[in-house]
């Protein structure tokens, strides 16, 4: 609104000076205005989840993270912290803050709505002005999967070290029984070394599987791509595992539907995939038993499907079956002679790919592993099929 006044020169220039104290205001609202826009975009971008608090500890700033991350709602303001963030150590820690006035980091754990746990930085808010305090400002930086690798890193040194100590110590008793006269007993010798073979051997196979994964895990590993056709590499693979099977007493049957879609990969990493299903299911099937390898196609891609009447395996591993070290019965699938590494790499594998795999399993009946590999959508582009690598 715009004063306007002719006649009376003071009443000019009264008008004059309240037309400017009132663009003096205007401009100082869209000031504010323009600040508290661009906090409150700040504070919508910011990923960490942000929470201040008076003195009385009663929440005056939340961000959007925070309000997913802590399971709190935007008209949380002027809330008690503790009556919406059911977290004693967080309040705990606002609470220290507010006493000691410095700033304090911590990690803290929440468990609902999900379990975080967040590098915590908690510092007191001064008054510009006055330079008293006149609250707390959070800022919870969300270091969950951070944890969880290292877990899994800390957990994977525990369980090589393990897995090689315990045949190491086999060896290591033997040549000391040996050394102890066994040496002389030329039959318990040959049972002996015959013993240690066996353990030699699972470390080696253990090393080349640690090596084969942490190959599969580099970034910088250069994948041998072709154009792969999976009939040709099962087909290939048939005749030793068909006299495998007898000599465990086991059928086989194989069925490979014809014109299988060609997919884009790498061959000896798809025939592990194979390779170490098929492994499986003749080692988790007791004599007598049958394993069934299907390849079929459609318009996305080819499954492969590797199914057993074996021991099968409980619901409640299904889970974790895929993880490296994952055994359903560390006793009885180390006799069966596993590194626990197989289905680990069996998924790096297929995920690598662009592909899927599930398992389907019922104790005491029976497993079926099922892999789906994308094909590929334009052969036009594939110029020449026979001189790629099939
Ligand atoms: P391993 O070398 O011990 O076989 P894998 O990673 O290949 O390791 O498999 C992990 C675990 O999954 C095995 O120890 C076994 O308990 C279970 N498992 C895998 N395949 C089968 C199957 N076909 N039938 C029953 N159990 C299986």
């Amino acid at each position: 609104m715009v004063l306007r006044s002719t006649g009376d020169p003071e009443f000019v220039e009264l008008s004059e000076a309240i037309n400017a104290m009132a663009e003096h205001y205007a401009l100082l609202v869209e000031e504010a205005t323009r600040h508290r826009n661009h906090l409150n975009a700040i504070l919508s971008s910011l990923v960490d989840a942000l929470v201040a608090v008076d003195k009385d500890l009663k929440i005056t700033i939340i961000n959007p993270s925070a309000c997913s991350l802590l399971g709190i709602t935007p008209d949380s303001r002027g809330r008690y912290l503790l009556e919406c963030i059911r977290n004693y150590d967080l309040n705990q820690l606002f609470q220290q803050v507010l006493q000691e006035q410095t700033t304090i980091q911590q990690e803290i754990q929440i468990f609902s709505p999900q379990h975080h746990i967040f590098r915590t930085i908690v510092s007191p808010i001064r008054s510009q002005r006055t330079g008293r305090l006149v609250g707390v400002v959070a800022i919870l930086h969300d270091i969950t999967e951070q944890k969880r690798l290292e877990q899994m890193r800390t957990d994977f040194v525990a369980n090589v070290s393990h897995e090689l100590r315990t045949p190491l110590t086999s060896i290591k008793g033997f040549v000391e029984t040996l050394q102890d006269g066994a040496i002389d007993d030329p039959e318990s010798a040959k049972r002996f070394l015959k013993i240690m073979e066996t353990e030699t051997d699972r470390m080696v196979d253990l090393v080349k599987d640690l090596l084969e994964l942490s190959r599969l895990e580099a970034s910088d590993r250069s994948w041998d791509l072709a154009v792969v056709d999976l009939a040709r590499i099962a087909e290939n693979m048939t005749d030793a595992y068909y006299q495998r099977a007898q000599e465990l007493g086991l059928e086989l049957s194989i069925a490979i539907e014809d014109n299988l879609p060609l997919v884009n990969g790498d061959a000896t990493l798809l025939r592990q995939v194979l390779a170490n299903l098929l492994d499986n299911a003749l080692k988790y099937t007791d004599a007598g038993g049958q394993v069934w390898l299907t390849l079929s196609g459609d318009d996305t891609g080819v499954t492969l499907e590797v199914e057993d009447t074996g021991v099968g395996i409980p619901a409640k591993h299904l889970d974790r079956i895929f993880e490296r070290f994952y055994r359903v019965d560390k006793g009885r699938c180390r006799q069966r002679g596993g590194t626990g590494l197989g289905l680990a790499i069996v998924k790096h594998i297929v995920e690598k790919h662009g592909g899927t795999i599930t398992i389907k399993s019922e104790y005491g009946v029976g497993s079926t592993f099922t892999v789906t590999l994308p094909g590929i959508e334009d052969m036009s582009e594939i110029e020449d099929i026979s001189a790629a690598a099939l």
